[in-house]
């Protein structure tokens, strides 16, 4: 077997290439203005994200982590409360809950990777105040169900959106059902800024109001702090680099649509189950997810041919020496736990090539 150059799992400077010159004017036009903190492109971002969602309102924030915890604060969710969630996540979800001193509870996925919808009422208490809902590796989650349930319960529905930017249900975009969507910029993320960056999406525009006093120090006015707030603020320069992504953002979710595509119609190894899609919801296939019981020893192969591959995530946020306080054992959740030890997520990046996706298609179909 030959070596090929190595094929990573992600490529970040393939999406910089692509639009490299665009990227290199609009930062020379940022560091040019002399304005580099909340000013004319965060404003100009926030409402063409908004447009682009089709929501009323867009505050950016520092992070996706920021926007989640801040979110959950400025709903008046802390200690004592209980906030629904699915055990197969980034930390960072529950990070956003505990921040606040509130109880992560969490409910097993569907075979979709999102949150089963039909197990959440069983974990309804007295103290439930809010779903955080996670379209996790960018498939929209089953908002039919989450709705109904919320609004038996008068619950507050929040959405992780870090994954699913341009994901749809029933031709609605995540992060615009629930009282607040919560998005992350990160470099390697759907739509990704060149450092860190994040945005809370909502169609209230109070809640909105608070946010955008919030992020900066709960300053209304220069030097007149209402509340204790936070220093979260999207910057100029990656506001401005995301404006440039975010105006090609047809095209980069065709181009990702396009290789899973081939991907689903190329990969054909009984070892290897692919992804499927839910009824009604669309896929913007932030990772390219497979599952297979020798996982780790299918990873070892891959690599061993050149070709890398990432774990999202192998670890449950359940079972993480970070909350080993809640107590939660080993066999807790085991579809949570079984999904841990058998993902991967194989190469996939915008800028993948043809060769370069033959070779991981065929190695792939090779493995025995
Ligand atoms: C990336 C991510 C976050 C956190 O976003 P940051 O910008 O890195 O803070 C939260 N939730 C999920 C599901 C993520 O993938």
């Amino acid at each position: 077997m030959i070596i090929k150059e190595e094929i990573q799992a992600n490529r970040l400077d393939r999406g910089y290439e692509r639009y490299k010159e665009e990227f290199n004017n609009k930062a020379l036009e940022v560091l040019n203005s002399g304005w580099y903190v909340l000013g004319e492109e965060v404003k100009g971002f926030e409402r063409e994200f908004a447009r682009y969602l089709g929501v009323e309102n867009c505050v950016g924030l520092a992070s996706g982590l920021d926007a989640l915890w801040i979110a959950f604060r400025i709903l008046g969710i802390g200690k004592g409360d209980e906030v629904i969630v699915q055990g197969n996540t980034y930390i960072a979800s529950v990070m956003g809950i505990t921040i606040n001193g509130a109880t992560p509870v969490f409910v097993e996925p569907d075979e979709y990777y999102c949150i089963d919808a039909s197990k959440i009422e069983e974990k309804i208490t007295s103290r439930t105040k809010a779903i955080l809902v996670v379209h996790l590796y960018g498939q929209a989650s089953d908002m039919d169900t989450v709705m109904e349930i919320a609004g038996r319960y008068g619950l507050k529905v929040v959405e992780d959106c870090a994954q699913s930017h341009g994901a749809k249900f029933r031709g609605r975009m995540t992060g615009t059902f629930g009282d607040i969507g919560c998005f992350s910029f990160y470099p390697s993320k759907n739509l990704g800024a060149f450092g860190d960056g994040g945005a809370i999406v909502t169609n209230d525009s109070a809640i909105a109001e608070e946010v955008r006093v919030f992020r900066n120090y709960g300053s209304e006015k220069r030097y007149y702090n209402r509340v204790v707030g936070a220093n979260s603020r999207l910057d100029e320069l990656q506001a401005g680099l995301l404006r440039v992504r975010l105006s090609h953002m047809q095209e980069l979710e065709e181009e990702r649509k396009n290789l899973c595509r081939k991907y689903l119609e190329k990969l054909h190894n009984p070892r290897i189950i692919l992804p499927h899609i839910r009824d009604g919801a669309t896929h913007v296939w932030h990772q390219f997810v497979v599952r297979s019981k020798e996982r780790d020893r299918l990873a070892a192969y891959l690599k061993e041919r050149g070709i890398g591959s990432i774990i999202h995530y192998p670890i449950p946020p359940h079972l993480s020496e970070a909350y080993s306080d809640l107590g939660m054992k080993q066999g807790c959740l085991p579809i949570t736990e079984e999904y841990a030890n058998t993902v991967l997520s194989i190469p996939l990046y915008i800028g993948m090539n043809e060769e370069e996706q033959g070779y991981v298609t065929d190695t792939m179909n090779e493995y025995a």
